[in-house]
């Protein structure tokens, strides 16, 4: 999973017309106006293939150490029906929605 994710960033970024200096992000553009050009389509979804890389990341970094399929909030075990529809989730489904109605 995570190496497909490595290969649809490099892609991306081989689409992306401007230069990455360093290895900071790009100021984020994409608010700024309604008309999305063909470079800020790019940029939100290379965007969201780091957010998404972060993610498995992150539940790599669980596995090794021996929390993953844990949820990160209520340490209850995730069942395995989540984990398979969605194998970097970090939380249960009710810490989840939670998180998600939190941000809204
Ligand atoms: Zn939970």
């Amino acid at each position: 999973m995570r190496d497909g994710l490595d290969r649809s960033i490099s892609i991306l970024q081989g689409e992306r017309p401007a230069p990455m200096a360093g290895s900071g992000y790009p100021a984020d553009q994409a608010d700024a106006g309604s008309s999305l050009s063909e470079a800020d389509r790019t940029e939100a979804v290379l965007h969201s293939a780091r957010a998404q890389r972060a993610e498995v990341e992150a539940a790599l970094a669980r596995i090794e150490e021996h929390s993953y399929g844990k949820c990160v909030d209520c340490q209850q075990e995730i069942p395995e029906g989540r984990l398979d529809a969605r194998p970097d989730a970090a939380r249960c489904v009710g810490c989840q929605g939670k998180l998600a109605r939190r941000r809204r």
